[in-house]
């Protein structure tokens, strides 16, 4: 079996690693690679291998940095079976259709810019229709159910606790032509253990070889104990001096987090109940896909299923849709909060909301996720004095409040603590840790650690390179 690894090897985006065995091409993911714009297009257009070749796609879950690329494979020449579990499957549906109408904007923006230097048009990488083309290939899977690829091949999703539908994809290569069977786990992106709704990521066994990511390699988060009690406080404090809370959200995990926890709080009557709004048709979509896998559901919600029979939803909460009922919230008088995208700040309908609440310290602004340098959610972050908001100065005034615990990513310590608990089940069978899905200097420092601690050997494979496994 050889391993080509053709995107996330020492970056985080665009994840595509190609599996060959006996002729046979299978492509683990099929990502996005997000970055500068020159280096954007070509490489997201230009796939290191023939799509048409390769016989099977399968996805470890719904984010576009694992997915997003999947319409333009399809339509340079991919055929066959999309895997991936049943909510992965509902998920990517709603995330395409949604890049694919961004990828449409974003080209109509450059292309009015080319226009004015006399420059031809360039097309989208690929439009809405591209997105619906690869909808019909998509076969869903439960975890644990194994799924025969070819008689040699068969695959396994289990659990990793990142997002809904979230998997670890496990090969199992069988005997044959005197190769010995081999057991190959490609981790995705592993999530935090005790989170609210998902299940902890699970440790898989008896491995030969391990494809890990490294996102987190070099970095501690908080603790999620504290963060139920921020929230309560800052409803509490906001509520009390009659501000707006606006919160930047990612549409896939974060919002229903948020209100998940809203939720809880309400039902402990820790905190005021104040109207809530999730402004975003993509989240209002995204948490009615949620509200169909109660099998991705950890106990506990499974449990507080039985006595509230919405977990994302209370008599103050509203989804909004449409426009004008998004314009008629600005108009309204504090104390109240809304959840809306863009996560970073640098498009969608939070721009207005923020544009509206940033002048009067009683509002917060709750930030609850990464965000990227030379972001309008990275200057809030850093609490400049003054951002630009649709190309107007304003002045920032509303309190502005981090809450990290949030993260859908395994921190240095449980990156750590899943590679030996891999090892330790696997009976001195793991012999190489691949790592990916990560900055150099944080994938170096999980490296080193498992060098140092384990017997398996970490590897760092950098873009094009092949690697015999068995
Ligand atoms: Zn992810
Ligand atoms: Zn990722």
């Amino acid at each position: 079996m050889k391993m080509t690894f053709w995107g996330a090897a020492s970056t985080t985006t665009g994840s595509l690693h190609l599996l060959e065995h006996h002729g046979k091409k299978i492509a683990l993911d099929c990502g996005l690679f997000q970055g500068r714009r020159a280096e954007y297009f070509t490489r997201n257009k230009e796939f290191p291998c023939d799509p048409s070749e390769v016989s099977t796609l399968i996805l470890s879950h719904a984010h576009i940095d694992h997915t997003g690329n999947v319409p333009n494979f399809v339509k340079q020449g991919f055929k066959g079976d999309i895997i991936c579990t049943h909510a992965t499957a509902d998920l990517v549906r709603l995330l395409l259709l949604d890049s694919a109408h961004i990828q449409e904007k974003d080209i109509q923006f450059v292309n009015k810019k080319r226009a004015r230097r006399k420059e031809p048009p360039l097309e989208p990488l690929y439009t809405i229709e591209d997105a619906e083309q690869c909808l019909d290939m998509f076969v869903g899977a439960g975890y644990y159910r194994p799924m025969v690829v070819d008689e040699e091949l068969t695959i396994k999703f289990l659990d990793a606790g990142h997002i809904l539908g979230s998997s670890q994809i496990q090969v199992d290569l069988a005997k044959g032509d005197g190769a010995e069977p081999h057991r190959l786990v490609y981790s995705g992106d592993i999530g935090r253990s005790k989170r609210v709704i998902l299940r902890n990521p699970e440790t898989p066994s008896e491995v030969d070889t391990l494809i890990m990511e490294s996102t987190y390699g070099s970095r501690e988060s908080p603790p999620f104990d504290n963060l139920k009690d921020d929230l309560r406080d800052l409803v509490n404090r906001v509520a009390e001096r009659g501000g707006k809370i606006i919160v930047p959200a990612f549409s896939v995990g974060r919002t229903q987090q948020i209100v998940y926890q809203l939720n809880v709080l309400f039902n402990e009557e820790a905190i005021p109940r104040i109207p809530i709004y999730v402004d975003s048709p993509l989240s209002t979509n995204v948490t009615a896909v949620f509200r169909q896998h109660p099998e991705c559901f950890n106990r506990q919600t499974r449990e507080l299923l039985q006595t509230d029979d919405d977990v994302f939803g209370f008599d103050t909460l509203t989804y909004i849709r449409s426009v004008e009922e998004s314009i008629e919230l600005n108009k309204r008088k504090g104390p109240f909060m809304v959840i809306s995208a863009s996560g970073m700040c640098e498009a969608g309908r939070i721009l207005h909301h923020l544009r509206n609440a940033i002048g009067n310290p009683n509002n917060c602004i709750l930030i609850c996720g990464y965000q990227a340098e030379h972001t309008l959610g990275r200057r809030l972050v850093e609490k400049q004095k003054e951002v630009r908001i649709f190309g107007e100065t304003h002045e920032l005034k509303a309190e502005v409040k981090v809450l990290n615990g949030f993260s859908g990513h395994a921190d240095k310590e449980e990156l750590r603590e899943y590679a030996f608990r891999v090892e330790e089940r696997s009976g001195g069978r793991l012999r190489k840790i691949y790592l990916v899905h990560g900055e150099e200097e944080a994938r170096k420092d999980l490296a080193e650690w498992i060098n140092t601690h384990l017997k398996a050997r970490a590897i760092l494979p950098q873009r094009g390179e092949s690697f015999d496994i068995n």
